[in-house]
This record gives structure tokens, sequence and C-alpha cells, in this order.
């Protein structure tokens, strides 16, 4: 079974991260949608809130798992059975930050990194920019599915 590990912070999930994740499943049996834990982040939303609206998106699709994990990427990857990472690019600087990942990746493991070029409509969507909108009490919908809904 080919899977890949789609990990980040989804803090929260965004149209762009849900753009990645549909197209991904096209191309891998299975999907695991990973939410790093990094203790030294300050994130917006909790750990079981971020998880729920990514399950909550991908409610009616078997074929996309959502999980947490500590540690490093690629041993989280040996311990589920993942062969492969996949990564969203926007722009050169994701490219340059993603580049060093991969290839430090490739050196420790086996393990691929697959990266899809963000869709033109959602790719100048981030989690950083969600959340600069939710604290300004912006309309943050249109950037974020339906399950992101927020009554602060
Ligand atoms: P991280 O903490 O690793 O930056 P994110 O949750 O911000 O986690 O992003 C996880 C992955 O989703 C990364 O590969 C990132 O490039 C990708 N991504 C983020 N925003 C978008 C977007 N608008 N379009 C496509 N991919 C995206």
């Amino acid at each position: 079974m080919k899977r890949a590990l789609f990990p980040g912070s989804f803090d929260p999930i965004t149209n762009g991260h849900y753009d990645i994740i549909k197209r991904g499943i096209k191309l891998f049996d299975e999907v695991v949608v990973a939410i790093g834990i990094n203790a030294e982040k300050k994130y917006m939303f909790p750990l079981d809130e971020r998880k729920a609206f990514i399950k909550k998106s991908f409610e009616n699709e078997p074929k996309v798992k959502v999980v947490t994990y500590e540690g490093l990427t690629i041993d989280f990857c040996d311990k589920i059975d993942a062969q492969f990472i996949l990564r969203g690019l926007r722009n050169p600087a994701d490219f340059e930050f993603e580049k060093a990942i991969a290839h430090t990746n490739r050196k420790l493991s086996k393990i691929e990194t697959v990266f899809l070029l963000t869709a033109a409509k959602t790719s100048f969507i981030s989690s950083s920019i969600v959340r600069d909108v939710i604290r300004n009490h912006g309309d943050y919908t249109q950037l974020v599915p339906d399950s992101v809904r927020i009554d602060k």
C-alpha cells in the first residue's frame, strides 16, 4: 500500500492544505495527515480542535487518516509504514526551506518527499494569515474548509 504522510501544524487547516490532501489521495492509497506536536510552539487552536477540523473536512473520505505525532517525521513514517512525505509548495521561499528538509530526510532515511505545487487559487493562503484574519475579526470563512468555524 502506498502511504504518504502529510505533516504540518494545521493551525488551522486551510483551503491550501485541503487542496493538497485532495490531490494527494489521487496519487496514494492513503494520506495520513499528521499534526506535529512541538512543545515550544504557541498555537491558536488546541491540538484536539485542529484534529477535529481536519477529521470533519474528510469525514467521507476513507483514504484520509488524521493523527498526531512527536519527534522526527521520518521516524514516525517508519512507525506507520509511510514510504512518502507529501508537502505543498507555494513559492520560492517554501522551495528553499523544503529542499533542505527533504535532503536531510533522504540522508537519514529512504523516505521520498513528494511535492505538489499549490493550486493558483489557494497559493496565497497560509495558516498564519488565517490566524491574523481571525484575530482581527475578518471573514476567514473563504480561506478555510467549512469544518473550521470559530465561536470566539
Ligand atoms: P508547517 O508548520 O510545517 O509550516 P503548515 O501546517 O503551515 O505546517 O503546512 C503544512 C504543509 O502544507 C507544508 O508542506 C506547506 O507547504 C503546505 N501548505 C501550507 N499552505 C499551503 C497552501 N496554501 N497551498 C499548498 N500547500 C500549503
